[in-house]
């Protein structure tokens, strides 16, 4: 047998420290600016992240953090998590960020088995990590993320952030290694049993920047100055800090607040151009531009996933400001990205109203992204835009088993999302469910997300969600709960009458509640979960 003639080109491994190493020296004077816990605006370069984040990885292996290690983080976005990004990737060790929005217990058991050496922390988040230390034994030192002179007062012995960098020189080298040591942890909350982690390598991380970057995924280029609402303990914010790096664009990072008002005067001040969250933060900074009569004057798109976009959203953005909405979905164990959603060439010849029925999909997988929908029986499923199944993805940046797991979700190779979805002829996917949340009447399944969507464009309707409620005889029925939008008198008729000729008629749903607040996950999305309990033994007034 002949053997193999391997290519002659260097084997520089995709290392993360490259990302940053690259932007230092291409982009060096490109700035980065965060809004900062201690209240202020603070400004650097690309070029000052890099030796800072050299500094870091000093001090971390002065402080005895090995290969492989991990180090957890529970801060907002901001220009000391990017070095903590950096560092700890690049010396070889493993970032854990941590999402603070959780529950103590669920934070403490997700410290514990990821078995972090130290927990970097923002500030505001002193009384939570007060809390955590004594059920965190294997912890051996809690980082505030500040300077000596906001330094807080706590009964632990904390370490500061700022005299740790301070102490060291920056005359560190990134260390070479396989590309496929880990780099970054992160566990998803799923509703039932513990939070699992998805450990990410430096090979999956850099593919994934790479595949985001791209024209029809995020368009991302230098001229951007990109500012992730996105939190950067919820999927890497999207990978977005190190897809910047990759093509050298400006960072904005909001810090904690990311209302309406504050989001809305950074966008300007700062020149963002592009920016990426989940719908719920973007319903907050659409009412207040709306509220006060604003423009974006520099905002060009955004990119919306996490949970379906609902298409009154996409057309507020595009119609009324200007602003493209990309509409994206993936999930932890990919990365994030899975589809993003662009026209094609010939759908430019088609009337508005068709290409916005195009844009309102999920969008079609990025190269290293492949997918298949899937039936009851396992049986692959036609794309015909109709048929819907449990949506399964491979590819080098989805996850093959949690982290210290012993077995493999995957099925014949393929992971299996828990989404439902179709797929039409030219690839475009639809999300209709979480297999979880899909109703199942008479047999036949109805999709929550659309019954939402057609809720989401009444104009005096606030949030939405569909779920089930058990029914004598079709089994389940979609029930509709409502937020009002303030000063509306709308009624569960008028809520009714707005579904005719909008949904196929036994889609539309049973009964209409309303509540003042819709319950929302540690990531922004709606729980339906607590939602179906507190409506678990309702009987539909129809
Ligand atoms: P997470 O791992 O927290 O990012 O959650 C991933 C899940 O969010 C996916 O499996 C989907 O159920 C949901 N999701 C993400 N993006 C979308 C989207 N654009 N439309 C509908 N569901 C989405």
């Amino acid at each position: 047998m002949a053997t193999p003639l391997l290519g002659q080109m260097m084997a520089a491994p995709l290392l993360i420290s490259s990302l940053l190493a690259h932007a230092a020296r291409h982009h060096g004077d490109t700035e980065i600016v965060s809004r900062r816990i201690e209240g202020d605006i603070h400004r650097y370069t690309w070029r000052d992240a890099e030796h800072r984040s050299r500094q870091l990885a000093q001090a971390l292996r002065r402080l005895g953090v090995g290969d492989g290690e991990r180090v957890g983080t529970l801060a907002w976005n901001g220009y000391r998590h990017l070095e903590l990004y950096y560092a700890i990737s690049g010396m070889g060790s493993v970032v854990h960020t941590v999402n603070p929005r959780l529950f103590p217990e669920q934070i403490a058991y997700i410290v514990n088995h990821a078995e972090d050496r130290y927990v970097a922390f923002d500030i505001n988040f002193l009384a939570l990590v007060e809390t955590l230390a004594p059920q965190c034994p294997g912890v051996q030192g809690w980082i505030a993320m500040t300077d000596r002179a906001h330094l807080p007062t706590s009964h632990l012995p904390l370490l500061c952030y700022e005299d740790l960098v301070g102490a060291e020189d920056g005359n560190f080298s990134w260390p070479s290694m396989d590309e496929n040591t880990a780099s970054g942890l992160c566990y998803t909350s799923g509703t039932t049993g513990h939070p699992k982690g998805v450990l990410y390598s430096h090979r999956s991380t850099v593919l994934h920047a790479f595949g985001a970057a791209l024209p029809d995924a995020m368009a991302m280029s230098a001229r951007d100055a990109v500012l992730p609402v996105v939190p950067m303990f919820h999927v890497n914010a999207w990978g977005l800090p190190y897809s910047s790096a990759l093509v050298g664009a400006k960072l904005v990072f909001p810090g904690k607040d990311l209302d309406g008002k504050s989001l809305y005067e950074l966008f300007e001040t700062e020149g963002v151009t592009f920016s990426a969250g989940v719908p719920t933060v973007w319903l907050g900074l659409l009412t207040y531009v709306k509220s006060i009569g604003a423009r974006f004057s520099t905002l060009e798109r955004t990119v919306i996933g996490g949970s379906a976009c609902p298409p009154a959203m996409l057309q507020t953005f595009e119609k009324d400001y200007g602003v493209r909405v990309i509409h994206a979905w993936g999930m932890s164990e990919m990365s994030p990205l899975g589809t993003l959603c662009h026209l094609r060439k010939h759908h430019r010849d088609l009337p508005p109203e068709a290409q916005q029925h195009v844009l309102e999909k999920q969008g079609t997988a990025i190269y290293g992204v492949d997918l298949k929908i899937v039936g009851p029986d396992g049986e692959e499923l036609p794309w015909d835009g109709k048929a819907f199944g449990d949506l399964y993805a491979r590819g080098p940046w989805v996850l093959d088993r949690y982290f210290r797991a012993d077995t493999s979700p995957l099925v014949d190779g393929w992971f299996p999302t828990g989404d439902v979805a179709t797929i039409d002829p030219e690839g475009y996917v639809q999300i209709t469910d979480r297999s979880k949340d899909v109703i199942k009447s008479g047999g036949e399944w109805i999709s929550s997300i659309d019954v939402e969507n057609v809720a989401m464009a009444h104009p005096e309707i606030h949030e939405a969600a569909c779920i089930a409620i058990r029914h004598p005889k079709w089994e389940e029925r979609p029930l509709l709960v409502v937020v009002r939008k303030p000063g509306s008198t709308l009624t569960r008729e008028d809520v009714l009458a707005f579904y005719q000729g909008r949904v196929v008629k036994w889609w539309i749903p049973d009964d209409v509640v309303f509540v003042d607040e819709i319950p929302h996950t540690a990531t922004g999305k709606m729980l339906k979960l607590k939602l179906r309990e507190a409506f678990r033994d309702y009987q539909a007034a129809s």
